[in-house]
């Protein structure tokens, strides 16, 4: 898992986006191809299937590549503001494709 989590860093797949104007600040990494946005709480939380499955598979796995990825980035997560108006058309509706499919 850890190549993988790399792989996600080098390909800029994970960031850290600052609403403007908000002061929120939130962590995402894109899955698939590029079409999908998961929401990443470091240490605790990711929106994506693999976190789901095996969080509640009680197999002793759990978190997912995104948040070894987060872990492995640490302070170097690639940060960038956007605007309301861009997260509500653009980032929202991946986000919540993340979370459904
Ligand atoms: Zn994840």
């Amino acid at each position: 898992m850890e190549k993988q989590a790399l792989r996600l860093i080098t390909d800029n797949k994970l960031l850290k986006l600052r609403l403007e104007e908000t002061g929120i600040e939130i962590i995402v990494a894109y899955g698939g191809k590029y079409d999908r946005l998961y929401l990443v709480v470091p240490g605790k939380y990711c929106s994506c299937p693999s976190f789901y499955f095996n969080t509640l598979s009680g197999r002793g796995k759990s978190g997912c590549v995104h948040l070894k990825a987060c872990e492995l980035a640490g302070q170097n997560i690639p940060e960038n503001v956007v605007k309301w108006d861009y997260f509500k058309n653009k980032i929202f509706p991946m986000l919540f494709k993340g979370l459904i499919s």
